[in-house]
């Protein structure tokens, strides 16, 4: 007979799903309710004004779409684009090759600013792009590569968008919540992102907003948007105020715990949860310094929630990363496309960026190292990010316990 599946217990370091608080979990837990529920309908209306401040705007299109990172970015694409539609895709990892391919399955015509893999989207290539492409009606990019460890400068490519005409449409899967983005600000005016991963939620939800001006654009189309499962004006009749109407039934637990995971965030804050992102960055590439391994981004655009680390010369990609999960439970990601088998990703993702996760780590990855004919100072790693650990401060120590022991 088949028995209950019971996971083994893993520390989550790669680039998402992040380790998930256990109040997160237990909020998963709790019985069902109906979608219609008056209670439920209370709860969607709490989870919608988190996700305003998370995101830093008061869009009134602020709501979850029913899929993971892929689905809230089908949704912004396919909203915002008809069939013959001109959009500037910046492409400078995994993410952004994606945004092409959904550009193309809208019917609308990608107009591809190519960079260069580990480095920012350029805005002055973009910008020669939008010269050259007059019609174009939306410019999209990825704020926090995942697959390459790149920032982009999101509030810089949303100003040249409109001063071209277009809309801007911002992947921030892995930035919401692990480094600053200020929606409304900056003025985007359509972002998606992911749950699992600087949220620490289970993953399978797409938190988005639309700003006035996308919504504008949505009204004004002439074609039926394709998908009617995404159709962004279908579901703000589930999603917005007033009377609810069924469009589909809504992951009910699942958006339990993607409520508790807000919770936590405004219990840590905005500003405080970014800043602890980059403390654990800082810690943990002291450590990683001190083995020899260097980072494949510049200092200036590194993610602190997604480190791309060159793997050194003689070590084998795929026996460390095993022999890290059999050995030690830890997953850490795999580098994709060009930067496979040479680079490993290592997430600080919400929940995973804590001390005791990135001192975990380094002592496995010095042992491990060592063993495969590196040459590490025995302890030197771990001094080196607790030296980071000790200028930070006491404070460091008591926001190592999960946020519900503080
Ligand atoms: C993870 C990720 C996605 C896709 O999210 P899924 O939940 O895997 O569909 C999209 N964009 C970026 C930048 C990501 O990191």
């Amino acid at each position: 007979m088949i028995e209950s599946f019971r996971p083994p217990t893993r520390v989550l370091m790669g680039p998402g799903p992040s380790m998930v608080h256990p109040r997160v979990l237990q909020a998963g837990a709790r019985p069902t309710l109906g979608h219609l529920d008056p209670s439920f309908i209370g709860m969607m209306d709490e989870l919608k004004v988190m996700l305003q401040r998370a995101f830093q705007c008061d869009y009134e299109t602020t709501f979850v779409v029913s899929g993971p990172g892929s689905a809230g970015m089908e949704s912004c694409l396919l909203n915002l684009l008809e069939p013959g539609d001109q959009a500037v895709v910046c492409i400078n990892g995994v993410f952004g090759n994606r945004l092409k391919e959904i550009v193309s399955r809208c019917g609308a015509q990608p107009v591809v600013v190519e960079g260069d893999w580990g480095s920012p989207v350029d805005p002055e290539v973009v910008e020669s792009c939008l010269q050259t492409h007059p019609d174009a009606s939306l410019v999209a990019f990825v704020h926090a590569e995942t697959s390459t460890g790149a920032m982009s400068d999101a509030r810089r490519l949303a100003e040249l968008a409109h001063r071209y005409g277009c809309l801007a449409v911002a992947d921030c899967v892995t930035s919401l919540a692990g480094s600053p983005l200020v929606v409304a600000e900056w003025q985007l005016d359509a972002v998606y992102s992911g749950s699992q991963k600087c949220l620490s939620c289970v993953p399978g939800l797409s938190p988005v907003t639309f700003s006035p001006a996308a919504m504008q654009r949505v009204q004004n189309r002439q074609s039926p948007v394709q998908s009617w499962f995404l159709d962004v004006s279908l579901l703000t009749g589930y999603w917005g105020e007033g009377q609810r109407v069924y469009h589909h039934t809504a992951p009910v637990n699942s958006l339990y715990a993607l409520h508790e995971a807000l919770v936590l965030l405004e219990e840590e804050g905005l500003s405080a949860r970014w800043e602890r992102h980059q403390l654990h960055h800082r810690a943990l590439l002291a450590g990683l310094h001190a083995m020899g391994l260097s980072m494949v981004v510049d200092e200036a655009h590194r993610l602190p929630q997604l480190n791309a680390v060159w793997i050194p010369d003689g070590v084998d990609d795929a026996t460390l990363r095993h022999r890290l999960l059999d050995d030690f439970q830890i997953e850490i990601g795999a580098g994709l496309g060009p930067f496979a088998g040479r680079v490993w990703r290592i997430g600080l993702m919400g929940e995973s960026a804590h001390r005791h996760h990135v001192l975990r780590l380094l002592s496995a990855l010095a042992r491990l190292l060592s063993e495969m004919g590196q040459s590490i100072a025995p302890d030197a790693p771990l001094m080196a990010a607790e030296a980071i650990y000790d200028q930070a401060g006491e404070t460091v120590f008591d926001s190592d316990a999960p946020v519900s022991e503080r």
